[in-house]
């Protein structure tokens, strides 16, 4: 007989992920309950994976509890705050055991990196649906936004841009199924398709950037277009220039480089930070990140007028309504 609702929730999801003292009631009752600590502010975010559209039919589960929780941890670290709770509500055809087990190491690996605790959710029937919330803490006056930027301001991004997106080509070309614990050797696209499925969110970064930052945005949708809503936010445009973006030496060895420069400005999935400095800040910002280990790149600034462009020499690559244009100027 399959396990019960009940005893699902109970062997899965009633123990997952950190111990955490300001849990004063977790899975099991009717409603959650936590304490909130001294002077912070409560920071929110919630996000829905769907099969087919935000991860290919047939991924790993660990890869889909890792994902619906790292999109989620990613939005708090565009705020600069900390993660301290999750809810889950799993909607699925089938409990199946070997899913369920690998799904819930997924989630719990990661949660337990950030120290999250899962504090409840919902579990129902019905095509593949996973939708996180995490609810965190940021000191009063040290929440990041997207809307604090002003023209001049430094724009800069975190880590490798471009990378999840030639993973997840990848992953759609269907290949041999890769897995974190099942990751042998170093090639090129296995490590790839890695950061497609197992992205780091910057949650130590978005830490480091509160009161130097003036303005933050995670990087979900293309680093161009999600460039352009900060810089919208700010009530500016933004000016990327290609030759300063980092592109990775595996992202470069797959794709040469004029693909890895559409890749890191229009790709999605990276879950990068992007972020905008006021120039007189940046130098001994970017000292600082670089002394606590974060790798960020300065690629551009933020500029009067509302235009979203980024520069290649003499080439201007814009984003329009009609998407993704590459025309000589
Ligand atoms: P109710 O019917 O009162 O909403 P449920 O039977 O749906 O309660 O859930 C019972 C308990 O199990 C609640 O504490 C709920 O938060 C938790 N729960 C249900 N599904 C999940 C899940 N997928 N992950 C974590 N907790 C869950
Ligand atoms: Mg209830």
């Amino acid at each position: 007989m399959p396990p019960s609702e009940f005893e699902l929730i109970e062997r899965y999801f009633s123990r997952l992920g950190a111990a955490r003292a300001d849990v004063a009631l977790g899975v099991g009752d009717d409603a959650a309950v936590v304490e909130m600590p001294a002077g912070q502010l409560l920071v929110a975010a919630i996000d829905t994976l769907v099969e087919g559209v935000h991860f290919p039919r047939g991924s790993p589960p660990s890869s889909i509890g890792h994902r619906a929780l790292a999109v989620n941890l990613s939005d708090l670290a565009a705020m600069g705050a900390e993660p301290a709770w999750a809810l889950l509500a799993l909607t699925m055809p089938e409990a199946r055991a070997d899913w369920l087990a690998a799904f819930a190491a997924g989630f719990e690996a990661l949660a337990r990196a950030h120290g999250v605790a899962l504090i409840g959710g919902d579990t129902t029937s019905g095509p593949l649906t996973i939708s996180v919330q995490v609810l965190g803490f940021a000191p009063q006056g040290a929440v990041l936004r997207r809307s604090g930027g002003r023209a001049g301001d430094a724009v800069y991004v975190s880590g490798w841009p471009g990378e999840a997106a030639e993973g997840l080509a990848l992953e759609l070309a269907g290949t041999a199924p890769v897995t974190a614990a099942g990751a042998v050797g170093d090639d090129d696209a296995r490590s790839l398709r890695l950061r497609f499925l197992f992205p780091a969110p910057r949650v130590a970064l978005g830490r480091a950037l509160r009161g130097a930052a003036s303005a933050c945005i995670d990087v979900s949708d293309g680093l161009l277009a999600d460039a352009g809503k900060l810089a919208r936010a700010s009530g500016c445009g933004v000016e990327l220039d290609a030759g300063l973006l980092p592109l990775s030496p595996a992202l470069l060895a797959r794709c040469g480089r004029a693909r890895a420069i559409e890749r890191a400005l229009c790709g999605g999935d990276d879950y990068e930070l992007c972020f905008t400095v006021p120039p007189e800040r940046a130098a001994a910002l970017e000292a600082r990140l670089a002394a606590a280990g974060h790798l960020v790149r300065r690629i551009g600034v933020l500029t009067a007028g509302g235009t979203v462009v980024a520069r290649d020499g003499g080439t201007v690559i814009e984003v329009s309504s009609r998407g993704f244009d590459h025309f000589a100027r």
